[in-house]
């Protein structure tokens, strides 16, 4: 995925009343900063200047010309002077795109010896972009504010938090979710309302039989499996029995066959996400264990149990953590370990959790699955690489979507668990075990999540605020009973809304 496909218009404002010198100034200014801004890998999206704005008319001319615009991902306004916020009304009002507020100026210090009036109605922003932010509170808009002088480089990677943040809210807007079978029975947390996430997200989730994939998956032939095969071998390990003819060979090349027909399916399509159901598997040999793993690397969304709110939320954390280090996974609390002082969760899933956050390489194995009744599935098996993560899920709360965004530490997993051939993550939660879980229950957080070793809670709380959806964060600051009283205020916030 490459970010530089996403424009973000840079607009910058003042007013006729300075006089054309000034009005050349500024526009020369922002070409500076503009071109600067397209240089830099930290903001990874396109920066495209606008014509200053000084006029109702043209402003608003400028907004609806970005709401047309398909590449157009966000807007970034900054008052160079000042620009008398009225005069943007219409224009906000007409906005359909994520804004940000960029709060600098040119120059980074006062020149005390030169300075005079002209040079301090050239250089505003001071209290011209004070003018502009009490416009987007007066109308209640979803913006972030950035401040601080253009050039630094805290104020560059906190824009280009929010770029990615732009750029996964479009590919969401043109994505499709593909539903293989429905929602594992009786499952609540697993379900949601799809057309009002359609309306909130853009994403368009539709369903399946599974028998479309199976009957792809039976035109796949041997030598393409063969072909894949040989990929899988210069990527991961194999282990032994893999190499030679045989049931686990032969497993891994049915993997091989279900990975070519999902991926045909959802180029077909059109499709950035998935989701599977080991309870509905007619016509395949096995749940699709190796194939999801692939297929999340390649940077598709992937939920299990028919869960296609994680699935999208899996594939807007890649748009955003794409070209960062550290990866990015489907994820599922499985087991705790309540040792004194060493508290910690294993994460894994039956066998879906995607090798860009693996430690090392990757191991492909074969092995009995206990559950959904169907053949030996191979997957890739492997350790999280330790590190700061982030956990993010998305619930229905039935009125809205809320985010839970938990901060934790994933840590080296000192012990062999033979028996366990599955991918897995060991972590520990902030403030701690047992004050995070309290706080993910009382927040009704699903047991599946986001894993994302590549982001930080800023790109997902950018993220919500773009959406318009409540965001919950546990971190090191968080005390469950204080969390349960938020959570009591928010539900005030958001009735209605
Ligand atoms: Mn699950």
């Amino acid at each position: 995925m490459d970010l530089k496909h996403y424009e973000f218009w840079f607009i910058v404002g003042s007013q006729d009343l300075y006089g054309d010198e000034t009005l050349k100034q500024v526009a020369e200014h922002a070409r500076i900063i503009a071109d600067e801004f397209s240089k830099d890998s930290l903001l990874p999206g396109t920066v495209v200047l606008k014509p200053t704005a000084t006029t109702p008319q043209a402003i608003r001319g400028l907004f609806e010309e970005a709401n047309a615009a398909e590449k157009c991902a966000g807007i970034i306004t900054w008052m160079h002077t000042f620009s008398p916020s009225k005069m943007w009304i219409q224009g906000l009002t007409a906005n359909r795109k994520p804004l940000l507020h960029l709060h600098t100026q040119f120059n980074r210090d006062i020149p005390w010896s030169s300075i005079d009036m002209d040079f301090m109605n050239l250089n505003q922003s001071a209290h011209g972009d004070r003018e502009h932010g009490h416009i987007h509170a007066r109308m209640r808009l979803k913006r972030k504010v950035v401040a601080g002088f253009w050039q630094d480089k805290e104020v560059r990677r906190r824009m280009g938090v929010w770029m990615r943040a732009a750029s996964a809210c479009l590919d969401g807007m043109n994505s499709v979710v593909l539903r293989l079978g429905d929602n594992m029975r009786e499952v609540a947390v697993t379900e949601g309302d799809k057309v009002t996430a359609q309306i909130k997200f853009g994403w368009q989730i539709n369903t399946w039989g599974i028998g479309d994939l199976a009957a792809r998956y039976a035109k796949v032939s041997d030598t393409q499996a063969e072909a894949l095969a040989k990929n899988y071998a210069a990527s991961y390990e194999l282990a032994s029995e893999l190499a030679q003819p045989g049931n686990a060979r032969s497993a891994m090349l049915e993997q091989a066959k279900i990975e070519i027909a999902l991926k045909e399916m959802l180029e077909t399509e059109h499709a950035g996400a998935f989701t599977t159901t080991f309870q509905d598997l007619h016509g395949l040999p096995q749940l699709p264990g190796l194939a999801s793993q692939r297929l999340m690397e390649q940077g598709y969304g992937f939920g299990a149990e028919g869960d296609w709110k994680q699935s999208m939320l899996t594939r807007s954390a890649k748009v955003m953590a794409s070209g960062l280090p550290g990866g990015v996974s489907f994820m599922e609390d499985y087991t705790y370990h309540f040792e004194p002082g060493n508290e910690s969760s294993l994460g894994a899933h039956m066998l879906e959790i995607c090798p860009s956050i693996a430690q090392g390489k990757p191991r492909i194995e074969v092995h009995p699955l206990g559950i959904g009744g169907k053949g030996d599935p191979a997957r890739m098996v492997f350790d999280a690489a330790p590190g700061p993560a982030v956990l993010a899920t998305l619930v229905d709360l039935g009125d809205r979507f809320r985010m839970i965004v938990n901060e934790i530490e994933t840590v080296k997993i000192e012990n062999a668990m033979p028996k366990l051939p599955v991918a897995r993550a060991l972590w520990k939660p902030y403030p701690s075990l047992n004050e995070a879980a309290e706080a993910w229950i009382l927040a009704g957080g699903t047991h599946h999540s986001v894993y994302a070793a590549a982001l930080t809670t800023e790109y997902f709380r950018d993220w919500a605020e773009m959406s318009g959806i409540e965001f919950v964060l546990i971190d090191r600051y968080t005390k469950p009973d204080r969390l349960k009283d938020e959570l009591r205020w928010s539900e005030a916030y958001w009735s209605g809304r």
